[in-house]
């Protein structure tokens, strides 16, 4: 009888590392990454918890350090941080409203997108990475961390180069390059969005680890302000960027100057917005320093 039980589920006694590594999983695990292929090791995780054939939860990332070592726990942790959302690419997708087109057929400005074309994919809330809960609940823990120190590198990175600025030069590729800023800043604000959450959330699985899930909240909390006072600024110079490059008015019209107006105030707006956010959570975060 105890046999046949540990036969029919063996897996959640992380004591077993010689039932885990039964099947030469570890070695293609292992292969998996060394070679560069991350989402078929990511693949290959879901499989083996899904036939139970590892620990969904308790003990997994304790059968992986003991089968393959903590260097391929951290690869894989690193390759499941980086998985993507399988429902858009780069965390949006074309807006149904206006059809990506940023405006209605009578041509007024798509507030949904702010006149941009794309909307935040609702699977994923923008971050184009696949959602937490899609990992099994004993990894989750290290790809929130993992995915969110990522990320405060990538925010690091995009601080570090300066807004692009008007100059005689880059009048054509300013606004391109001014949408991807915001593009890649609202991908950072969804990651650190997500991650904030459910390092919140976490604590309730892994209340031993509350110091560390706290020290995690409370700094995608400060890269959340970076973030949306960045995107603040990047979502100005846009709209200052579209009315500089647009066409003059035509002569006796009037209306594109009426239009460009309407452009920049949705923009502006949705800037105000941001950083009235930014600025309440810098609020909230002084009394813990
Ligand atoms: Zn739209
Ligand atoms: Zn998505």
């Amino acid at each position: 009888m105890t046999m046949q039980a540990d036969i029919d589920d063996p897996q959640d006694d992380p004591k077993r590392p010689s039932v885990l590594r039964q099947g030469g999983w570890a070695a293609d695990l292992a292969n998996h990454l060394s070679l560069h292929r991350e989402p078929d090791a990511v693949r290959m995780l879901i499989k083996l918890t899904t036939e139970r054939r590892l620990p969904r939860s308790h003990g997994l990332r304790n059968a992986i350090v003991d089968a393959c070592g903590a260097d391929v726990m951290d690869r894989l942790a690193q390759a499941c941080a980086k998985f993507e959302c399988p429902y858009c690419q780069d965390g949006v997708v074309t807006c149904e409203r206006c059809e990506g087109e940023g405006r209605a057929d009578d041509g007024s400005w798509c507030r949904a997108c702010l006149t941009l074309g794309n909307i935040a994919c609702a699977f994923c809330g923008g971050s184009g990475l696949a959602t937490y809960d899609f990992f099994p609940l004993g990894i989750q823990g290290s790809v929130i961390h993992t995915r969110t120190l990522l990320t405060i590198d990538q925010l690091l990175d995009v601080l570090e180069s300066p807004l692009p600025s008007p100059t005689p030069a880059n009048a054509a590729s300013l606004v391109g390059a001014l949408m991807a800023r915001t593009k890649q800043l609202s991908r950072i604000r969804s990651v650190l969005r997500n991650s904030l959450e459910a390092a919140r959330g976490e604590v309730d699985h892994h209340p031993e680890d509350r110091g560390i899930l706290a020290k995690l909240a409370l700094r995608s909390w400060r890269a959340l302000c970076r973030t949306e006072l960045e995107l603040a600024r990047a979502l100005n110079a846009l709209a200052d960027a579209f009315s500089s490059t647009a066409s003059p008015p035509i002569a006796g019209g009037g209306g594109d100057r009426k239009s460009i107006e309407e452009r920049d105030a949705i923009l502006n707006e949705e800037a105000c917005r941001m950083e009235a956010s930014a600025s309440d959570m810098i609020r909230r975060l002084k009394p813990h320093g």
